[in-house]
């Protein structure tokens, strides 16, 4: 369980070509279990590195994260691997679903090989329900349309209860409608479940809707405030 990410003077740097880009530099924050917060910001602005850095998919370059004040990225890679399956979540912008699996079945992929003190299949039936698709689960993601296909991969990012809950651009593909709702959506499970979320778009209103709203401007943050849903803004 972790109930605090702290980023200390954070920077990625990425290196090709002979050229060097400061993909985020000198990133101070600290995060509470529990809370909402937007990531926004232009395209090139460093949303999805800073994503990346907090999911454990990528170490700085410079500072360091602390989990609950533990360095995780320094520990071996089957620990940082455990880690990350035990308190994270991920969605993307494309939905990632494995075609040939029923929607129950791609919810359930992430449990296959995990020992978990609860039945896979009832939780996978449970967060299918909190999704609204309990009636979809035997469908292909191609019988499904792209809001139901991004709420499977929902279910899927949320079935093994992580205290983290990361989405890249989650409502980029889909109509302005259909965000909207998926951010509801990704709002209730945050209340439902408790698991703080990090949410990049590059939509500014919808960020607004988010308890905390951190705006990015070239690999660093410009801003750190508060949003519309706790009567700031
Ligand atoms: P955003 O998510 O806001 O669009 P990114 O975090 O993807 O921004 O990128 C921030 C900057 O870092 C950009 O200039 C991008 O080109 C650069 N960058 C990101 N990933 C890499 C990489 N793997 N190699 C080289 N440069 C990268």
């Amino acid at each position: 369980m972790t109930g605090k990410i702290e980023c200390i003077q954070v920077g990625r740097a990425f290196h090709g070509d002979g050229v060097s880009t400061n993909a985020v530099t000198n990133i101070n924050l600290s995060f509470i279990k529990g809370e909402f917060t937007s990531i926004v910001g232009p395209s090139g602005s460093g949303k999805s590195t800073l994503l990346s850095l907090l999911g454990t998919l990528d170490s700085p370059t410079s500072g360091k994260i602390l989990y609950d004040g533990e360095e995780i990225m320094k520990k071996s890679k089957k620990m940082i691997s455990d880690f990350r399956f035990e308190n994270i979540g991920f969605i993307f912008q494309q939905f990632h679903l494995l075609p040939t699996l029923t929607a129950l079945e791609n919810v359930l992929s992430p449990l296959f090989s995990r020992k978990v003190s609860y039945n896979k299949v009832e939780r996978a039936r449970e967060v299918l329900e909190q999704v609204g698709l309990a009636d979809k689960e035997n469908s292909l993601p191609s019988q499904l349309s792209g809001g139901q296909q991004q709420r499977i991969a929902i279910a899927r990012a949320i079935v093994h209860k992580p205290d983290w809950l990361l989405a890249d651009e989650p409502t980029g593909n889909l109509d302005s409608e259909t965000g909207d709702r998926i951010f509801e959506l990704m709002k209730q499970l945050n209340e439902q479940e408790g698991c703080g979320v990090f949410f990049v778009t590059h939509d500014p209103k919808l960020a607004a809707k988010a308890d905390r709203i951190i705006t990015m401007k070239d690999g660093s943050v410009l801003s750190d405030r508060k949003g519309e849903s706790i009567g700031y803004n």
